[in-house]
């Protein structure tokens, strides 16, 4: 496709081989079967990773010595101080090996090796702020229950979690768990994706570093099963922490429900920003390019479908398009590049059917819609995709399409372009554009998601909560209401002197 931007693949040294081993009760080991798996670089075809192939062996040995440490209390009870200190270390040392964890990151994931940098130099924030979370923790008390009364509810850690995480943003999701958990006094069991199991090792191997207790924190490499089932199934496990496909979250749901232990959900989205003729185009039509394009459209945030006001939905198509082909797609280790490689070549195959389905049932392909070529690399990447005359009920509108694939949808009113936003399963983000304040507002009030922008797209802070409603997940992250997530609360009621009235008669 000659009107769009593609970076060729750069001349690199690709680095050794990584060997990735479990972390469990503080030893680094292989698997009790010997076994081990692969994985292959989406853009350039070459085996990154090795990895042992976890079981439920590792599995149940990682379980045993999370739960063995948290109940000896040497993490659990530590002062939020000695917590907070680790967590300020391993922060510092992820910022010492940025360029070391973003090389691995891309070549495991495909992302841009820019964005890679950015994910594991902007974690170091959120370990930082989680070391300030661990340092404040206060529950309540109560003071106003009567002249021989008292009452205090304290903050507890939940116990021993288990985080499985997705391939996407292995490191920055990592990090949007890890530190918090830790920071709260939890002993947790990590399950990274197969697909990227390496960067959660190294930040693992700084974990040890930065001094944290053996066992506090065990990595079992390996597939959703049987490693994930088994974390999500055991009775010694207090909680689940999963980010992942709503389809996986719905199981793991389900699987932890016998032992009734807490899930919290970080799911898929189907996420609009909507477009009203006030807005600023120029800036709306960027966001709209960043949300679709960032991580090839693999993002549970990725805005894969706009709702535009009819007045302007032509002039505002052209302006996207426009943007789209300037866009540089191509070889992540091009410093350069903005869109990278697709997860899978399956994955890949399964972005074109989406759009060939949508193209049978009616839909206009205004700019790509095929697989796209970077000269020097392997098959496993897609064009930027715009699709018109997309219908609310087409699958292309609905489903996480998860690629860089754009719906643009019509309205005329504010209600009508509620009514589409909230005509979804999924709830995890949505966005406005308007210059009118009362618009945005309706719109931020009225949205059913987990986070609103209103005239931006994408912006995050450790300190502001993150999260869906409906199919898009349950519980927070970040923020103080994700760290909360990682207490139990515990109320201790006590009388002041001996006034209790016996409840049995004295003779
Ligand atoms: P996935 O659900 O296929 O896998 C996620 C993790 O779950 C992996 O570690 C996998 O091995 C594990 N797993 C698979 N089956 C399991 C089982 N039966 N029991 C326990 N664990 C199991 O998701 P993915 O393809 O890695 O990631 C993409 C999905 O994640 C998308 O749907 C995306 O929207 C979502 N996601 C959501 C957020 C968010 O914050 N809401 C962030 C990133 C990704």
């Amino acid at each position: 496709m000659k009107d769009i931007t593609i970076n060729p693949a750069i001349p690199f040294e690709l680095p050794p081989l990584f060997e990735g081993r479990h972390l469990i009760d503080g030893r680094w080991q292989n698997s009790a079967s010997g076994e081990t798996f692969e994985r292959r670089s989406p853009s350039h075809g070459h085996i990154v990773s090795r990895s042992a192939l976890g079981g439920e062996a590792e599995a149940e040995a990682a379980i045993q010595a999370a739960r063995k440490v948290f109940d000896s209390g040497d993490w659990s009870r530590a002062s939020g101080k000695e917590r907070a200190t680790v967590l300020l270390k391993v922060a510092d040392l992820i910022e010492q090996n940025v360029d070391r964890i973003a090389l691995i990151e891309t070549l495991e994931s495909g992302k841009p090796i820019s964005q890679s940098k950015g994910e594991v130099g902007g974690a170091a924030d959120l370990w930082r702020y989680a070391a300030s979370l661990a340092r404040s923790t206060h529950g309540d008390s109560h003071n106003t229950l009567g002249s021989d009364m008292m009452g205090v509810v304290l903050k507890e850690p939940i116990g021993v979690v288990s985080i499985i995480t997705p391939w996407n943003f292995p490191f920055w999701i990592l990090s949007q768990k890890l530190p918090f958990a830790l920071g709260a006094g939890c002993t947790v069991v990590v399950k990274p994706s197969e697909m990227t199991p390496s960067t959660t090792l190294i930040l693992a191997e700084l974990l040890v570093e930065a001094g944290l207790p053996s066992g506090v924190c065990n990595v079992v490499l390996g597939y959703g099963v049987p490693v994930g089932s088994v974390m999500s199934s055991h009775d010694s496990v207090d909680m689940i922490s999963f980010t992942g496909s709503t389809a996986v979250g719905k199981t793991i749901s389900a699987v932890a429900s016998d032992t009734l232990k807490k899930v919290a959900l970080e799911l898929g989205g189907k996420n609009p920003q909507v477009i009203f003729p006030d807005a600023d185009l120029n800036a709306a039509a960027d966001a709209v390019v960043f949300g679709v394009y960032f991580n090839v459209g693999q993002c549970c945030n990725s805005s894969s479908r706009i709702i535009v006001h009819e007045d302007i939905a032509d002039e505002f198509r052209e302006r996207v398009i426009a943007l789209s082909r300037k866009v540089k797609f191509g070889d992540p280790l091009d410093p350069t590049t903005q869109v990278g490689a697709i997860v899978t070549s399956e994955h890949n195959s399964k972005i074109d059917a989406y759009v060939k389905q949508a193209q049978a049932s009616g839909a206009t392909i205004d700019l790509g819609g095929e697989p796209l070529e970077v000269e020097g690399l392997s098959a496993q990447f897609y064009q930027p995709t715009v699709i018109s005359n997309v219908s609310p009920d087409m699958p292309i509108a609905r489903d996480e399409v998860f690629g860089p694939v754009l719906s643009v949808l019509t309205f005329k009113t504010l209600d009508e372009a509620i009514a589409l936003t909230n005509d979804s399963a999924y709830g995890l983000s949505a966005g406005v554009w308007s210059e009118n304040v009362h618009t945005c507002l309706e719109f931020a009030r009225r949205a059913e998601a987990g986070t609103v922008w209103t005239n931006t797209w994408m912006d995050g802070f450790p300190e502001v909560a993150f999260g869906g409603v409906k199919q898009s997940g349950q519980g927070r992250e970040i923020g103080r209401y994700g760290f909360e997530e990682f207490f139990e609360v515990k109320s201790v009621v006590m009388r002041v002197g001996n006034s209790r009235v016996p409840w049995v008669p004295h003779d």
